[in-house]
């Protein structure tokens, strides 16, 4: 009795069928969930920082500045938080059609600068 390579071949394919396609969806949900603000606004003078400013700076919580506030802020780090301050990154235009940007203005009534800021 002779041995056909095909039938080992078949049972490899069977294999293959049991793996389970990714679910693409879930993924995308995800996305939304880590979505910035994009707040309007700098929260140290209140210029508008629109969503394709280049302008805008966050921290780690979102907390909001221009670039000039940012400048003149102690080591640029954020007098809320104390964290780094980097660049807002710029969502596409297309993509702020389906999510647009936060319209909360958010200000800190003291200001930044003259606030007591510990070195
Ligand atoms: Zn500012
Ligand atoms: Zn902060």
């Amino acid at each position: 009795m002779q041995r056909s390579g095909q039938w080992s071949c078949r049972r490899r394919d069977t294999r293959d069928e049991s793996r389970e396609p990714r679910d693409e969806r879930r993924e995308t949900r995800d996305e939304e969930k880590q979505m910035l603000e994009l707040r309007p606004n700098c929260e140290c003078c209140d210029v508008d920082l629109p969503p394709e400013s280049t302008d805008a700076f966050i921290c780690t919580f979102e907390c909001t500045f221009c670039r000039g506030c940012r400048n003149a802020l102690p080591g640029n780090r954020c007098p809320n938080c104390g964290g780094e301050l980097v660049a807002r990154p710029i969502r596409p235009a297309d993509k702020l059609l389906k999510h647009p940007a936060s319209k909360i203005r958010v200000v800190k009534a003291a200001g930044c600068i003259e606030m007591d800021v510990v070195a």
